[in-house]
């Protein structure tokens, strides 16, 4: 599936709202606001370098797209006019937030050729929300996507966030069942970084926001990712992108250059660990087949697979076959 294929930072400007966590510049790394010429210029030099543009989206990010001033979001669409459509790029992708959807909005999208919406919703717990002055409710994002799959011509998206401020493991587990329930045709999860500058910096600081631990939102995210599977809904985010500026400018949080890799391999831990169950206690070898593509998975980043069984005293041995459809065959327990 395409997504955010030639990628335009629209940061902050205009923004009506102060979200506890949100420090836009950091995140994007960019401090430029992008007028009509930058985006024909980026657009002309991604039609020519990307193989299969009719596959790709020219994608607008910066979380409040439909809350900038109308006449710099209208220039901002009308710039990408020329580059969509006729053997160039698909369509156009944009994020919002909920509380900035309407028939009007959706109107303008639709007639500028967009063709996917993702929206911020960041938690289904109004608690939450209110505590990290999201400015919206939970019933916002369910009418947000009531609406736009009213106009089947959409793509839908929905982004969550994982360890905000006073969001329990609960909370967690709930947002995400009520995201599911929505059935958006793709998700991403942002577990939390805390950002200098920014309201959860200071509540950070000053010992009132004690983020839960590392591992338990790797766990959570894991259920997350697996129960998408399930549900056939695609996972195309899991964690921020590495960046130097949130590495050098963040205060804590659940940042990991590769954290989606430690899910996948968190998920695949889990799986063996209980084929392995299966066979009772004093099992010192495993092996199991898994597809090519999926091997450094199955052994975790950094084989963490491989030391975890290590250390409870089994061998852990995993081959690969690039024609396996299964996520993986138990090939030896004993
Ligand atoms: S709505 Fe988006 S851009 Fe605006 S403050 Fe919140 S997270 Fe930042």
């Amino acid at each position: 599936m395409a997504h955010s294929n030639i990628s335009i930072f629209v940061p902050h400007i205009g923004c009506p709202h102060m979200c506890a966590f949100c420090n836009q510049r950091t995140i994007t790394g960019t401090e430029e606001i992008p007028r009509g010429g930058d985006v024909k210029r980026v657009c002309a030099k991604a039609l020519q370098e990307i193989k299969k543009p009719a596959e790709a989206e020219i994608a607008f990010f910066g979380g409040s797209f439909t809350a900038v001033p109308r006449e710099y979001m209208l220039e901002l669409l009308e710039s990408a006019q020329d580059f969509i459509g006729d053997g160039k790029f698909k369509g156009i992708r944009i994020s919002t937030r909920p509380d900035y959807i309407d028939d009007e909005v959706l109107k303008i999208l639709k007639t500028y050729g967009v063709t996917s919406i993702e929206l911020g919703a960041q938690s289904m717990v109004d608690r939450v929300l209110e505590a990290n002055e999201r400015g919206h409710t939970v019933l916002d994002v369910a009418n947000a996507v009531k609406l736009i799959k009213s106009y089947g011509c959409f793509e839908l998206g929905l982004q969550m966030m994982v360890g905000l401020y006073k969001s329990t493991p609960d909370d967690e587990k709930t947002t995400w069942n009520r995201i599911a329930e929505l059935s958006p045709d793709t998700v991403r999860i942002y577990p939390v970084v805390i950002l200098e500058d920014t309201k959860l910096g200071d509540l950070f600081k000053s010992g009132e926001y004690k983020p839960v631990d590392f591992e338990t939102v790797v766990d959570l995210c894991t259920d997350f990712l697996t129960d998408a599977e399930k549900r056939n809904i695609n996972v195309i985010k899991l964690g921020l992108h590495a960046s130097e500026v949130v590495e050098s400018q963040m205060l804590g949080g659940f940042y990991h250059p590769a954290f989606r890799e430690l899910c996948e391999g968190r998920r695949y831990r889990r799986e063996f660990e209980k084929e392995i169950g299966k066979h009772g206690s004093n099992i010192k070898y495993a092996e199991f087949l898994v597809p090519e593509r999926n091997i450094s998975k199955a052994y975790g980043q950094k084989k963490r697979n491989a030391e975890y069984f290590r250390n409870l005293g089994i061998r852990l041995k995993i081959s690969s076959d690039k024609n396996l459809t299964e996520r993986y065959i138990t090939v030896n327990i004993r």
